[in-house]
């Protein structure tokens, strides 16, 4: 077990552990589009894809990642190509997947791997971890899955899977620390080589474990199905229902954005720029009044008239509540004419059809706001590009 020396016994089932999900893997891994090394004829994984797989994976399923990851290569298909992109078409290729801090991050990893590595991407984990956005987790994946290094992983499917075969009930930091070090001891029961592709195997099986088989909700975890079903002292103890501990509920802040969808007589709607700081920074979207609770109508058609609308004529286009990690969010969308005479482009706002809004980097929840003001008055306004 972590931090002792291990008795025969339990280096004899940490060898055994780590063959069986070595073995599991190679059977049943899902044949995701990136990777390249599973199946009769192996290609080695590109440590470019792996990083962009790795970054969008983060807080996104899976199955939802492979078009977008398809998409994001087919235009920016090296570390260079991403180094040279603007951050705005960074984005924009990103919209739809959220947490835009990645997209940020993978940017700047980009141009930090073209200008201090020569471009390849880094093979040891302490290089890995001075590219932006890159911690524990990611570099351990680069190094592991690609470059077959000695480098242990701890995902929230990892630590489950660890937690649940040792029954070790720990929560917080302490159950964070223990699945490092547990981590790290399971590849060591593979053997001492500075380089091992099973080393991989073992990082990505106990990944598919945790997010296949092994799942968070008691009632969903398919022990009949599991490689480690023997091992397992959670399923032996009668603990899998309690390990791991659910966390506190951490109360989320609150807040109320009135998105004002001004639209003018030809079906485009008026985007504007956010701030560079702060939630969804640099992304469009319609004019929005934010605050602590819903203004009252007045305030709206104030602020609707700042934004070259007909402030008047407000028409109420409905409302949805969108949660992020930290917040929940009201939005209540209204849809206006533009003031014709008024109707001007300029720095950080711009006048685009909707169909164009996909070649901007624009949120899900911003994009939601404006087709339903854009349905309120009854026209969609056809495909076509930015102004
Ligand atoms: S036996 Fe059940 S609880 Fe134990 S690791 Fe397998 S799926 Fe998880």
């Amino acid at each position: 077990m972590p931090g002792e020396a291990l008795g025969v016994a339990e280096a004899a089932r940490d060898r055994e552990i780590a063959g069986l999900v070595v073995s599991w893997f190679e059977g049943a891994a899902r044949p995701l589009a990136w990777r390249t090394d599973l199946g009769t004829s192996p290609v080695p994984r590109d440590p470019y894809t792996c990083l962009v797989a790795e970054a969008m994976s983060q807080q996104t399923q899976i199955t939802r990642v492979e078009a977008y990851l398809e998409r994001f290569l087919e235009r920016f298909p090296s570390v260079a190509a991403l180094a040279r992109a603007d951050e705005v078409d960074v984005l924009a290729l990103w919209s739809g997947l959220g947490y835009y801090r990645r997209a940020r991050n993978l940017h700047a990893a980009a141009r930090v791997i073209a200008e201090q590595f020569d471009g390849r991407v880094p093979e040891d984990v302490a290089e890995l971890r001075r590219l932006p956005g890159v911690g524990s987790y990611t570099a351990g994946a680069v190094a592991s899955i690609v470059f077959h290094r000695r480098a242990p992983l701890v995902d929230a499917n990892v630590q489950r899977v660890l937690q649940r075969l040792d029954a070790h009930e720990a929560t917080g930091k302490e159950a964070s620390a223990w699945a490092w070090e547990r981590a790290g001891g399971l590849l060591d029961a593979l053997g001492s080589a500075e380089k091992l592709p099973a080393y991989a195997r073992l990082n990505e099986g106990l990944m598919e474990l945790g997010a296949t088989i092994c799942l968070p909700m008691p009632a969903q975890a398919r022990c009949g199905s599991c490689p480690l079903a023997g091992h397992c002292l959670a399923r032996a103890k009668g603990l899998v229902g309690v390990i791991p501990r659910p966390k506190g509920v951490s109360v989320k802040k609150r807040l109320v954005c009135a998105v004002v969808v001004v639209i003018d007589a030809g079906g485009r709607v008026l985007v504007e720029q956010r701030a560079e700081s702060g939630m969804w920074s640099k992304m469009w979207q319609a004019p929005t009044l934010e605050c602590a609770k819903r203004p009252t109508q007045q305030q709206v058609a104030e602020f609707a008239v700042m934004k070259s609308a007909d402030g008047a004529r407000l028409v109420r286009a409905g409302g949805f509540v969108h949660q992020t990690t930290h917040r929940t969010i009201r939005f209540v969308v209204f849809a206006v004419r533009a003031v014709a005479c008024r109707r001007k482009g300029g720095a950080g706002r711009k006048w685009v059809q909707p169909g164009a809004l996909q070649g901007l980097g624009i949120s899900t929840a911003a994009r939601r706001a404006i087709e339903m003001g854009v349905g309120a008055f009854g026209y969609p306004g056809p495909p076509g590009r930015a102004s």
